[in-house]
């Protein structure tokens, strides 16, 4: 089984449908294997979008990575990220395909409601950002 990193952004949690996120990843074939509610730092959103630096964009998604709670997950299941990715959908919910979580919920390129690791190696890193071994339980 393999496994992705989720993150419920904050404009999920401020809205109450992080349900309805679960409820489509769960369709999509993934199991919740690991799950927390974080209030990060603004430091810590920076660290793990440490990739990011250089953006333009870079300052706001620390802001507003820390303006609220968020949901950290571990989903797992048979090709897990690329499972988790299709059905998240584009980056800017705008281009985002039909039925896909972003396009449906998503309210800007930035408030796009969910985080999903890029590929299994940034999964295994993200995933140890977040959660020790014994929090996962498959
Ligand atoms: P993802 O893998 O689809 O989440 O996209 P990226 O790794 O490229 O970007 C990380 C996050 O930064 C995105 O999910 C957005 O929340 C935010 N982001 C990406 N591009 C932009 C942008 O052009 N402007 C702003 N304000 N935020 C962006």
């Amino acid at each position: 089984m393999e496994k992705t990193l989720s993150i419920l952004k904050p404009d999920a949690v401020a809205r109450n449908i992080t349900g309805k996120v679960n409820e489509r990843l769960e369709a999509a074939g993934l199991k919740i294997v690991a799950q927390k509610r974080l209030l990060l730092t603004k430091a810590q959103v920076g660290k793990f979008y440490e990739i990011h630096r250089d953006k333009a964009f870079y300052d706001s998604i620390c802001e507003y990575m820390s303006s609220g709670p968020v949901v950290v997950q571990v989903f797992a299941g048979p090709n897990a990220v690329e499972v988790n990715r299709k059905t998240m959908g584009a980056t800017n919910p705008a281009n985002a395909e039909v039925g896909t979580i972003r396009r449906d919920f998503g309210e800007s390129i930035e408030r796009n409601v969910v985080h999903g690791s890029d590929s299994q190696e940034n999964a295994v890193a993200e995933i140890a950002f977040f959660f020790s071994q014994m929090e996962i339980v498959e």
